[in-house]
């Protein structure tokens, strides 16, 4: 196991080394922060947004949870994207799920985990929104690949639902919303092609007017 003081070593280092590039990096960050992406993902920690699209501090606006859920009780997730959008005036939000989730893997068993099966309920209503795709899927990998799929989907248009979103296009601000998937296996990012850049998009029982 890493000595903590590896981590204090490591993080100088790092830091160090951004300065040898740019020697006021820190001290123009420390001002204001402006970044133009919104990334909703997966606390797994084989997935970290910064790395993965290879973006420095300062460039994405991240919130991870587990299975990269976006509730509409959740204020912790609410607030970031009220944040991002209102006050950074992002222009994306990424919801990006990853293939070989834990969390979908979980919620796709019976058996009980203890509190968390409280959360994972989220994701057994996407399994249920989508039952007859999931059923038809003889494959139990690809049932699970697809069901993390099902989850990204559901879960960007959980984003254009909110209030904080949908306020943002009736006032005109640019912003586009997409659904992407990483691989664990491959370290490659995929799109769904979900992009979603205002009110016509969603569906009449959903949208505010
Ligand atoms: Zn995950």
């Amino acid at each position: 196991m890493k000595l903590l003081q590896e981590l204090f070593d490591a993080n100088r280092e790092w830091a160090e080394g951004i300065k040898k590039v740019s020697p006021d990096f820190f001290k123009r960050l420390s001002e204001q922060q402006s970044p133009e992406y919104l990334w909703i993902g997966c606390s797994d920690s084989r997935v970290p947004a910064n790395e993965i699209v290879g973006m420095l501090p300062g460039e994405i606006f991240v919130h991870r949870n587990i299975a990269n859920v976006v509730n509409h009780t959740d204020l912790n997730c609410l607030s970031v994207i009220q944040y991002a959008v209102e006050v950074l005036k992002v222009k994306h939000v990424i919801v990006c799920g990853h293939y070989g989730c834990g969390g979908i893997k979980a919620a796709m068993e019976n058996r009980e985990h203890g509190l968390i099966d409280n959360w994972l309920r989220h994701i057994k209503d996407v399994s249920r929104y989508h039952k007859d795709e999931i059923a038809a899927i003889e494959d139990d990998q690809e049932r699970f690949d697809r069901l993390c799929e099902l989850n990204v989907i559901e879960q960007t248009a959980n984003v254009c639902y909110t209030t904080v979103v949908q306020n943002a296009w009736k006032n005109g601000q640019e912003l586009s919303v997409h659904g992407w998937i990483y691989s664990i296996n491959d370290g490659i990012l995929r799109d769904l092609d979900l992009c979603i850049t205002g009110l016509d998009q969603l569906p009449d029982s959903h949208r505010l007017v």
